[in-house]
């Protein structure tokens, strides 16, 4: 299995493709992110202010299989 990495501005969202069970979950909830008929098919960049980076959040969090994991940024020091 291959987990893929789409790097956002505020937090990037991982995937795996071969958990999904196509429950249409994250393109319904945030379709500016999730757009099967584009390539990358996941743009994190569309979540670019803080209210987005939640919703985006939780959207991953709703994804049934656990094919979309959200990976956060390291916090700034
Ligand atoms: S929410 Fe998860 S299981 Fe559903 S289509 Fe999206 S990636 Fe696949």
């Amino acid at each position: 299995m291959t987990r893929k990495h789409y790097r956002g501005p505020l937090v990037d969202v991982t995937d795996e493709r071969a958990l999904c069970i196509h429950s249409t979950e994250c393109v319904r909830g945030m379709p500016a992110v999730f757009d099967t008929g584009r390539r990358p098919w996941i743009d994190p960049t569309a979540a670019d202010t803080p209210d987005l980076a939640e919703q985006l959040r939780e959207v991953v969090a709703r994804c049934p299989s656990g094919a979309l994991q959200i990976s956060e940024h390291p916090a700034d020091h």
